[in-house]
């Protein structure tokens, strides 16, 4: 799995206007020069001179519990907002059949698996992220975390590899879907970018 460059905030993979009409161009260039921006600028003060400076976030996560909730919330931040919008992409909507293949077996169908994700994004209960993951037992699986916490963290009620995730904080869709998140999470669906995915699940 590709890993985080801790030290620069990488720059959004696609124009603000690629995601246009699901995403609207004002709130992805909020979403990423503002709230994005600022995790990494408060994850960079929070690490300065503790021994998880510089660290790959990869790493710390699994001992996130030792790093204190600075490190948590910044670098939560910093790493899932980098892991949403390289999952992202117009045009690239099919799985690939050894991921399509993993996804009928633990869910019996795709169309289960969405209906699935989705419950776990929509049912939220206030900020945070549903996720598709490889857990422990090396099967596909769907969980949901708080705030800026991931299923990397030794916390994470349920952890594994992250392979796809939505950000379900009100900020990722109120301009365009206010309230409505139900409706943003069934438009998220059309700009998975399923290859980066596909890749991702190939690597583990
Ligand atoms: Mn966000």
């Amino acid at each position: 799995m590709e890993k985080l460059n801790v030290s620069s905030l990488p720059e959004l993979p696609f124009a603000y206007d690629a995601l246009e009409p699901i995403m609207d161009a004002r709130t992805v260039e909020i979403h990423y020069d503002k709230h994005h921006r600022t995790y990494f600028n408060n994850y960079l003060n929070a690490a300065k001179g503790t021994p998880y400076e510089n660290v790959p976030l990869e790493e710390v996560f699994p001992v996130i519990s030792k790093a204190g909730n600075a490190i948590k919330n910044h670098g939560g931040g910093f790493y899932n907002h980098w892991f949403f919008w390289n999952s992202l992409g117009k045009g690239k909507t099919e799985p690939s059949p050894a991921l399509m293949a993993a996804i009928e077996e633990a869910f019996e169908s795709f169309a289960k698996f969405r209906e699935i994700f989705s419950n776990a994004a929509k049912s939220q209960f206030g900020s945070g992220w549903a996720w598709l993951i490889v857990g422990k037992d090396n099967k596909l699986a769907v969980t949901s975390t708080l705030n800026q916490e991931n299923p990397l963290m030794d916390i994470a009620q349920v952890r594994g590899l992250p392979l796809l995730t939505i950000d379900v904080w009100e900020h990722a869709y109120y301009l365009k879907y206010q309230n409505r998140r139900a409706d943003f999470v069934e438009a998220f669906w059309d700009i998975i970018d399923w290859e980066a995915v596909s890749k991702r699940f190939e690597k583990v």
